[in-house]
Formats: C-alpha cells, sequence, structure tokens
C-alpha cells in the first residue's frame, strides 16, 4: 500500500485543513514537551505569526530515564486545545499507548508515533484500526528505510490510509551530535513510496545552531515539511532545551525556507 508502483500519485494527508504533500512547505513547530498554558500559548501565538501550519507538543514523553520529566498528559491535550482555538493552528502530538487513543481521536489532529515506538506492531495495528486522524510516523533510531515502511504499512493496513513519514536522524558512530540527520531519505523515499515526507531536524542534531543548516538542505532536497523545536526559554526547558529554537529564531527561518522553496 505504502509501495510508489502500486500508486504512482503523491499523497496529499489532510491534517484538519491542512494538506500536507502538496505544493505547501508544511511548518510543524513548538515546543518538545508542553510546560504550562502559558508557555504553549505564547509559543503558539509566535509560531502562527510567522507563518507555521501546525503546532506541535508533547503530552506524553518517551524518556530515556524514568527520573526525568514524563510529560503533562492529559492536561497538556487540554492546553494543546485552547491554544488552537486562539490561534486556529491543528496539533500534532506524540501517541505512545493505546490507552489514550480515545482521547487522541477527540483532541489531536495528527497524531505522532514517536522514534522508539516506530516497531510496536501492537500500537501500529491498533494505531491503523481506531485512530481517526492521520499519522505522523517517525523513523527509528537504527532501522533502515524498509523496516520504517514496513512500519507504515502495518498502519495502512490495519485500515488508515493518511501516513505521513517523518526523517529524525539516525544513530552512527558520531557522537558530536545527537542523532545523524539522513537528508538521502528525502531523494530515497520520494522513489520508494507516494507518502509525504517531513523533515525533524531539531532531533537529528540535538543543537539549536544545526536547525537552520540542515532544514534549508532538507527544502533543497525535496521535504515536504520540516518540524522544529520552538521554545520561549530553552535554557530552563525541561526538555530538549539545547535543540530548540527561540520564537526570533524560527521566525528568520521560516522566512528562509519559504524563499527557498519558492526557488526550487
Ligand atoms: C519528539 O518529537 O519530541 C520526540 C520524542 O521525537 P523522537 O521520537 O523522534 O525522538
Ligand atoms: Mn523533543
Amino acid at each position: 500500500l505504502a509501495n510508489r508502483m502500486f500508486h504512482p500519485d503523491d499523497t496529499v494527508v489532510d491534517v484538519s485543513g491542512v494538506l500536507v504533500g502538496n505544493d505547501h512547505l508544511t511548518l510543524i513547530a513548538g515546543p518538545c514537551s508542553v510546560e504550562s498554558q502559558e508557555q504553549v500559548l505564547q509559543i503558539a501565538r509566535d509560531i502562527k505569526s510567522s507563518g507555521a501550519d501546525l503546532l506541535r507538543g508533547g503530552a506524553y514523553k518517551p524518556r530515556t530515564s524514568p527520573y526525568s520529566f514524563q510529560g503533562m498528559g492529559s492536561q497538556a491535550l487540554d492546553y494543546l486545545c485552547e491554544a488552537k482555538k486562539e490561534t486556529g493552528l491543528p496539533i500534532v502530538s506524540e501517541l505512545m499507548s493505546e490507552k489514550h487513543i480515545d482521547e487522541f481521536n477527540d483532541k489531536v489532529d495528527l497524531v505522532q508515533i514517536g522514534a522508539r515506538n516506530m516497531q510496536n506492531f501492537d500500537l501500529l495495528k491498533e494505531v491503523g484500526e481506531r485512530v481517526k486522524k492521520p499519522i505522523l510516523l517517525k523513523r527509528g533510531l537504527s532501522n533502515t528505510y524498509e523496516e520504517w515502511l514496513m512500519s507504515a504499512e502495518y498502519i495502512l493496513s490495519h485500515g488508515n490510509p493518511n501516513v505521513i513519514l517523518c526523517e529524525r536522524g539516525i544513530r552512527t558512530f558520531e557522537s558530536y551530535t545527537r542523532n545523524t540527520l539522513d537528508l538521502q531519505a528525502i531523494p530515497v523515499l520520494k522513489r520508494l513510496t507516494h507518502l509525504p515526507i517531513v523533515i525533524d531536524p531539531s532531533h537529528a542534531g540535538g543543537k539549536w545552531w544545526l536547525v537552520e543548516p540542515m532544514a534549508k538542505a532538507s527544502v533543497a532536497a525535496g521535504c515536504d515539511g520540516v518540524m522544529v523545536e520552538v521554545h520561549n526559554d530553552p535554557e530552563s526547558a525541561l526538555c530538549d532545551g539545547p535543540q530548540s529554537l527561540k520564537p526570533e529564531r524560527f521566525d528568520q527561518l521560516a522566512k528562509s525556507l519559504r524563499a527557498l522553496k519558492n526557488i526550487i
């Protein structure tokens, strides 16, 4: 179902009115985690004025350490809904467990499956069967294109046809950066599949100053969208501060990405 050979036309996924995979470059921005009502509302206003299309925000967080901030859960989704009501930006958040599917169907516009759950096959089946919203499927930390597409296939074959792929960097021997952004994923996936592809340069590099050059390179390579972490006060962020852009920098980035998209 994901194979370009049997579906030659590009798929365009409708995220509550935002079309992902058409000629418009989709910009997704927001904090790694929702930390308070004021925080998410302020960031939502800022990214909206910079021309973002979708607001991201973590509610249930897949943290390496059980002692790290785990996210505000249900309350975070309510804060995101408030921010959506004010700004009109549809929301993206990560689903970690089938327990929360009903809640996500009610409140979230684009349901993210994180890198660590890319091969959680039971979750993928449930998502295919029961999630009524489109899915943003991140690439696993060390997964091949074939494995990633097979995970998409789980969702598609279980009944949800709206899948967007997200490259977020893979593990390599390099430890200076958090992960290594695989730019080749863009042209390779464009050849193998009709599904849209979004790039997350924040989790790839792990450093805010890598976001701009890698986002530009991704647009130049033909991605359908870019997802960036934006925080009003990165130094005090509860999660992923070092890779988060301040709103002013996101504003600059959004302008340059739009300009770049226009000339390619
Ligand atoms: C995230 O988007 O905040 C996240 C946890 O991403 P990943 O699953 O790619 O690590
Ligand atoms: Mn993050």
